[in-house]
């Protein structure tokens, strides 16, 4: 199996060093500073694309971009981290399929926004992001989040938060070419201070749910393996697949409107492989609708063995952990935390690790020391809280 090593990410901007580079770089000041979170999927994996529920947050690591609108219509973009230097194009001539790198991002939510009827002119952009890219944090929908954030804006366009995440959606789907979902999106846009953001997926309601695990006592550690196993792309197709299949078989339009009850019938229905499959969607959305009444009456204390559950159901049923994210998680377990599993879409990327604020260090080092002894590129590790969503910084 080929695994890539990733590059670190930026420092995130303070927006006096940013509006110094940006006068540097493009020669004037910047109409203003936005900002738009990365994000980190508490529970619900891989059930967004089954009309389901997900409890993501949005952390406290984000894109930050400085942005002055042009008087014609060339775009240019530049970013603190990467040897891409500056990336030019012409805004008017846009098309899916033409931009490599990251400036694909920011085009792509200037076509999404065209493509709406909206008129974006040229514009001089500096992006600076400590959000760190492949980990499973959607350093990626934090920069367009950014972006859209400031293009509504600056262009008047008065978008909800709700139209900016179809945008968004519109943007990966077509420009970048990226089949994701809306849980990335909805976390950077509609996230808050101290709170989960609860997301039906089928009709995009939002429920903001506490989440202070500092007030009790506890941090939530991102343990980021690193590593970005080669076959995530074709897991991920056949993944979604499996469940298309399952729902097809069972006669339901998504596993959405397939409850766990209903299980045992089902392993009648189908072939071992597909029934493991839709038994991880069935139990994990069980398990968000669980995580999301257990924080309201208990508070985060009470989530571990749901985390617990949902690592396991994705290791053995769904089958898209890996040997880093699995010692990560047993480790974390092993010397204190109270609930770990892997988080994103698999693969590779991120576990989080809810921990007794007094076993931080401990699990910590147990973990850099695992990670060691197995031979495994040393992992990043660090706290995330629930922060703001998207915002103009200056
Ligand atoms: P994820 O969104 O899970 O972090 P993706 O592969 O979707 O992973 O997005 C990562 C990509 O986002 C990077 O390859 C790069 O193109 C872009 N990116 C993220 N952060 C930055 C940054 N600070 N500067 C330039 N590009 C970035
Ligand atoms: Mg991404």
């Amino acid at each position: 199996m080929n695994t890539t090593t990733r590059t670190d990410a930026g420092t995130g901007g303070l927006p006096d060093s940013l509006t110094s580079r940006f006068e540097a770089t493009f020669g004037a000041a910047p109409d203003g500073i936005w900002a738009a979170p990365g994000r980190v999927n508490l529970i619900g994996e891989h059930t967004d694309y089954n009309e389901g529920f997900v409890l993501p947050f949005a952390i406290d690591k984000r894109a930050t971009t400085a942005v002055r609108l042009r008087g014609d219509s060339t775009v240019r973009l530049i970013s603190t981290v990467g040897d891409q230097g500056l990336v030019e194009a012409d805004a008017a001539a846009l098309a899916p399929g033409t931009v490599i790198g990251w400036a694909k991002y920011p085009l792509g939510v200037v076509w999404a926004l065209q493509q709406h009827g909206i008129e974006v002119p040229g514009f001089d952009l500096l992006l600076d992001s400590d959000v760190p890219p492949g980990a499973g944090l959607s350093s990626s929908h934090a920069i367009e989040c950014a972006v859209v954030t400031a293009l509504n804006e600056l262009t008047g366009a008065g978008l909800t938060a709700e139209e900016m995440v179809t945008l968004t959606q519109h943007a990966e789907n077509v420009f970048v070419g990226a089949p994701t979902g809306i849980m990335d999106q909805s976390a950077s846009l509609r996230g808050a201070s101290g709170r989960a953001v609860f997301l039906d997926c089928r009709d995009q309601s939002v429920e903001l749910v506490p989440f202070q695990a500092q007030e009790h006592g506890l941090v939530l550690l991102v343990i980021d393996t690193k590593v970005s196993h080669s076959h995530a792309d074709g897991g991920y197709a056949s993944r979604r697949a499996s469940c298309e299949l399952g729902a097809e078989v069972l006669g339901v339009k998504a596993l959405r409107d397939f409850g766990v009850a209903d299980l045992v019938e089902a392993s009648g229905l189908l072939d071992p492989v597909t029934f493991r499959r839709v038994r991880h969607i069935v139990t994990e959305n069980d398990r968000v609708l669980q995580t999301v009444a257990t924080l309201r009456s208990e508070g985060p204390a009470g989530i571990g063995r749901l985390l617990d559950a949902s690592h396991a159901s994705m290791r053995d049923d769904f089958e898209i952990s890996c040997p880093e994210l699995d010692l990560a998680v047993d480790t974390a377990r092993s010397h204190g935390a109270i609930g770990a599993r892997m988080t994103g879409g698999g693969f590779g990327g991120s576990a989080i690790a809810l921990t007794p604020v007094q076993h931080e260090q401990q699990v910590r080092d147990a973990v850099v020391r695992a990670f060691a002894g197995a031979g495994f590129t040393a992992p990043d590790i660090f706290t995330v809280t629930p922060a703001a969503g998207a915002e103009r910084v200056r």
